[in-house]
């Protein structure tokens, strides 16, 4: 039996901008993102923990559609 220790989550990345890492403030294990409009690196990941998604760029809610 083998046991597979997680160490990240799944990366939220979207195109080919360059990518930060972030920790969760969870569990403190990291993903890489790249949404232009992070502030916060310490929060809970956006589909497994619960965080709010990350704003993907071309897709700003602000811009309408
Ligand atoms: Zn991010």
């Amino acid at each position: 039996m083998t046991i597979v220790k997680i160490e990240t989550l799944p990366d939220m990345i979207y195109g080919t901008r360059p990518a930060h890492k972030h920790t969760s403030s969870v569990s403190g294990l990291s993903w890489q993102c790249n949404s232009p409009y992070c502030e916060e690196m310490v929060i809970p990941h956006p589909s497994e923990e619960g965080g709010l998604p990350p704003i993907i760029q071309g897709r700003e809610p602000w811009k309408g559609r």
